[in-house]
Protein backbone atom coordinates (compact mmCIF):
# COMPACT_ATOMS: atom_id res chain seq x y z
CA UNK A 1 0.00 0.00 0.00
CA UNK A 2 1.65 3.62 -0.97
CA UNK A 3 2.14 6.06 2.10
CA UNK A 4 -0.21 8.89 2.00
CA UNK A 5 2.81 11.53 2.51
CA UNK A 6 5.88 11.44 0.49
CA UNK A 7 8.64 11.26 3.35
CA UNK A 8 12.19 11.10 2.67
CA UNK A 9 13.33 8.07 2.05
CA UNK A 10 15.20 6.93 5.64
CA UNK A 11 11.47 8.35 7.33
CA UNK A 12 9.72 6.16 4.80
CA UNK A 13 12.02 2.60 5.12
CA UNK A 14 11.40 2.99 9.33
CA UNK A 15 7.61 3.43 8.76
CA UNK A 16 7.54 0.67 6.44
CA UNK A 17 9.19 -1.46 9.77
CA UNK A 18 7.23 0.01 11.75
CA UNK A 19 4.12 -1.09 10.30
CA UNK A 20 5.24 -5.01 9.97
CA UNK A 21 4.63 -5.03 13.54
CA UNK A 22 1.50 -6.32 14.90
CA UNK A 23 -1.18 -3.87 16.05
CA UNK A 24 -0.13 -0.83 13.97
CA UNK A 25 -1.10 0.74 11.66
CA UNK A 26 -0.27 3.35 8.92
CA UNK A 27 -0.70 6.21 10.85
CA UNK A 28 0.44 4.63 14.33
CA UNK A 29 3.87 4.17 12.06
CA UNK A 30 4.12 7.46 10.75
CA UNK A 31 3.54 8.93 14.57
CA UNK A 32 6.41 6.54 15.50
CA UNK A 33 9.03 7.47 13.10
CA UNK A 34 8.64 10.99 13.80
CA UNK A 35 8.65 10.67 18.00
CA UNK A 36 11.63 8.55 17.47
CA UNK A 37 12.99 11.94 14.98
CA UNK A 38 13.15 13.68 18.51
CA UNK A 39 14.58 11.36 20.79
CA UNK A 40 17.83 12.48 22.51
CA UNK A 41 20.71 11.00 19.76
CA UNK A 42 22.23 8.80 22.47
CA UNK A 43 18.59 7.17 23.59
CA UNK A 44 18.33 6.18 19.48
CA UNK A 45 21.75 5.13 19.30
CA UNK A 46 20.74 2.54 22.33
CA UNK A 47 17.86 1.32 20.47
CA UNK A 48 19.44 0.73 17.20
CA UNK A 49 22.23 -1.55 19.42
CA UNK A 50 19.59 -3.62 21.13
CA UNK A 51 18.00 -4.12 17.77
CA UNK A 52 20.84 -5.22 16.23
CA UNK A 53 22.44 -7.23 18.59
CA UNK A 54 18.63 -9.05 20.13
CA UNK A 55 18.88 -12.40 18.04
CA UNK A 56 22.71 -13.04 18.72
CA UNK A 57 22.09 -11.87 22.63
CA UNK A 58 19.28 -14.71 23.00
CA UNK A 59 19.37 -18.40 22.86
CA UNK A 60 16.73 -21.22 24.05
CA UNK A 61 16.67 -22.10 27.36
CA UNK A 62 19.24 -25.85 27.69
CA UNK A 63 15.98 -26.66 29.67
CA UNK A 64 12.78 -25.67 28.55
CA UNK A 65 13.36 -24.06 25.28
CA UNK A 66 12.14 -20.64 26.52
CA UNK A 67 14.05 -17.58 25.40
CA UNK A 68 17.15 -16.94 27.70
CA UNK A 69 20.68 -14.70 27.46
CA UNK A 70 22.21 -17.18 30.44
CA UNK A 71 21.89 -21.24 30.06
CA UNK A 72 18.97 -21.69 31.96
CA UNK A 73 16.10 -19.20 31.45
CA UNK A 74 14.74 -17.40 34.38
CA UNK A 75 12.06 -19.43 35.18
CA UNK A 76 13.70 -22.67 35.45
CA UNK A 77 16.97 -20.57 37.57
CA UNK A 78 14.35 -19.82 39.66
CA UNK A 79 14.87 -22.34 43.16
CA UNK A 80 10.87 -21.25 43.99
CA UNK A 81 9.15 -22.55 41.32
CA UNK A 82 7.56 -26.50 41.24
CA UNK A 83 9.93 -28.85 39.55
CA UNK A 84 7.51 -31.31 39.20
CA UNK A 85 5.10 -29.32 37.14
CA UNK A 86 5.49 -29.14 33.81
CA UNK A 87 3.30 -26.37 31.24
CA UNK A 88 3.48 -27.73 27.74
CA UNK A 89 3.44 -24.28 25.66
CA UNK A 90 3.52 -24.42 21.22
CA UNK A 91 6.37 -20.82 21.74
CA UNK A 92 8.21 -19.08 24.08
CA UNK A 93 5.85 -16.04 23.95
CA UNK A 94 2.83 -18.10 25.14
CA UNK A 95 4.87 -17.90 28.52
CA UNK A 96 4.58 -14.62 29.46
CA UNK A 97 0.87 -14.80 28.71
CA UNK A 98 0.60 -17.58 31.29
CA UNK A 99 3.22 -15.58 33.80
CA UNK A 100 1.16 -12.68 33.66
CA UNK A 101 -2.00 -14.66 35.11
CA UNK A 102 0.10 -15.32 38.46
CA UNK A 103 -1.07 -18.52 39.39
CA UNK A 104 1.18 -21.07 37.82
CA UNK A 105 4.25 -21.61 39.64
CA UNK A 106 5.92 -24.60 37.92
CA UNK A 107 8.08 -24.78 34.76
CA UNK A 108 7.09 -24.85 31.10
CA UNK A 109 8.49 -27.06 28.42
CA UNK A 110 8.17 -25.15 24.50
CA UNK A 111 7.46 -27.65 21.66
CA UNK A 112 9.12 -25.00 19.15
CA UNK A 113 5.39 -25.55 17.15
CA UNK A 114 2.82 -27.56 16.90
CA UNK A 115 1.55 -30.83 14.62
CA UNK A 116 -0.38 -29.70 11.17
CA UNK A 117 -0.14 -32.20 8.78
CA UNK A 118 -1.18 -30.43 5.83
CA UNK A 119 1.72 -28.54 6.40
CA UNK A 120 3.96 -31.57 7.03
CA UNK A 121 4.67 -30.63 10.33
CA UNK A 122 5.15 -33.74 12.62
CA UNK A 123 5.78 -34.55 15.81
CA UNK A 124 10.39 -35.02 14.97
CA UNK A 125 10.02 -30.94 14.30
CA UNK A 126 8.75 -30.47 18.06
CA UNK A 127 11.07 -30.90 21.12
CA UNK A 128 9.72 -33.80 22.51
CA UNK A 129 12.86 -35.77 22.63
CA UNK A 130 13.82 -33.19 25.46
CA UNK A 131 10.54 -33.02 26.88
CA UNK A 132 10.79 -36.86 27.33
CA UNK A 133 14.39 -36.58 28.46
CA UNK A 134 13.25 -34.06 31.87
CA UNK A 135 10.55 -36.72 32.54
CA UNK A 136 13.05 -39.30 32.44
CA UNK A 137 15.44 -37.33 34.66
CA UNK A 138 12.64 -37.31 37.87
CA UNK A 139 10.35 -36.03 39.76
CA UNK A 140 7.55 -34.55 37.50
CA UNK A 141 4.38 -35.26 38.59
CA UNK A 142 2.28 -33.32 35.94
CA UNK A 143 1.87 -32.19 32.31
CA UNK A 144 -0.35 -29.19 31.64
CA UNK A 145 -0.61 -29.57 27.91
CA UNK A 146 -1.44 -25.80 26.97
CA UNK A 147 -1.51 -26.00 23.24
CA UNK A 148 -3.86 -23.51 21.84
CA UNK A 149 -7.89 -24.59 21.02
CA UNK A 150 -8.06 -24.41 17.47
CA UNK A 151 -7.89 -27.59 15.35
CA UNK A 152 -3.96 -28.30 15.47
CA UNK A 153 -3.68 -27.26 19.04
CA UNK A 154 -5.80 -29.77 20.07
CA UNK A 155 -4.59 -32.58 17.86
CA UNK A 156 -1.06 -31.98 19.10
CA UNK A 157 -2.43 -32.03 23.01
CA UNK A 158 -4.06 -35.46 21.94
CA UNK A 159 -0.98 -36.69 19.97
CA UNK A 160 1.09 -35.44 23.62
CA UNK A 161 -1.67 -37.31 26.19
CA UNK A 162 -0.96 -40.56 24.32
CA UNK A 163 3.09 -40.14 23.51
CA UNK A 164 3.96 -39.07 27.32
CA UNK A 165 1.67 -41.24 29.24
CA UNK A 166 4.20 -43.15 31.37
CA UNK A 167 3.56 -44.84 34.64
CA UNK A 168 2.33 -42.49 37.82
CA UNK A 169 2.31 -39.24 35.24
CA UNK A 170 -0.99 -36.88 35.46
CA UNK A 171 -1.46 -35.63 32.04
CA UNK A 172 -3.88 -32.44 32.18
CA UNK A 173 -5.12 -30.17 29.53
CA UNK A 174 -6.03 -26.20 30.31
CA UNK A 175 -9.80 -25.95 30.01
CA UNK A 176 -10.93 -24.22 26.98
CA UNK A 177 -12.09 -20.41 28.37
CA UNK A 178 -9.86 -19.51 25.57
CA UNK A 179 -12.20 -18.98 22.98
CA UNK A 180 -12.50 -21.94 20.30
CA UNK A 181 -9.82 -21.20 17.40
CA UNK A 182 -7.90 -18.23 19.26
CA UNK A 183 -4.27 -18.17 19.85
CA UNK A 184 -3.69 -18.82 23.81
CA UNK A 185 -1.40 -15.45 22.75
CA UNK A 186 -4.28 -13.35 22.80
CA UNK A 187 -6.00 -14.65 26.02
CA UNK A 188 -6.48 -12.16 28.83
CA UNK A 189 -4.63 -13.27 31.81
CA UNK A 190 -8.39 -13.54 34.09
CA UNK A 191 -9.12 -16.43 30.92
CA UNK A 192 -5.83 -18.06 31.84
CA UNK A 193 -6.01 -18.65 35.12
CA UNK A 194 -9.94 -20.09 35.13
CA UNK A 195 -8.10 -22.39 32.17
CA UNK A 196 -5.50 -23.18 33.78
CA UNK A 197 -7.61 -24.02 36.98
CA UNK A 198 -10.68 -26.38 35.49
CA UNK A 199 -7.97 -28.00 33.37
CA UNK A 200 -8.90 -31.48 32.93
CA UNK A 201 -7.23 -34.78 33.77
CA UNK A 202 -6.39 -36.61 30.56
CA UNK A 203 -4.87 -39.56 32.01
ZN1 LIG B 1 13.92 -22.56 30.95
Amino acid sequence: MPLPLGYPQPLEELIRSLRRLPGIGARTAERLALALLEWPEADLQALGQSLSTLRARLHPCTQCGNLADTPLCLICANPQRQTELICVVETAAQIPVIERCGSFRGLYHVLGGRLAPLDHRGPEQLRLAELHQRLAAGNVREVILATSSDVEGEATAAYLAMDLQRPGLIISRIASGVPVGADIGFADPATIAIALRARRNLG
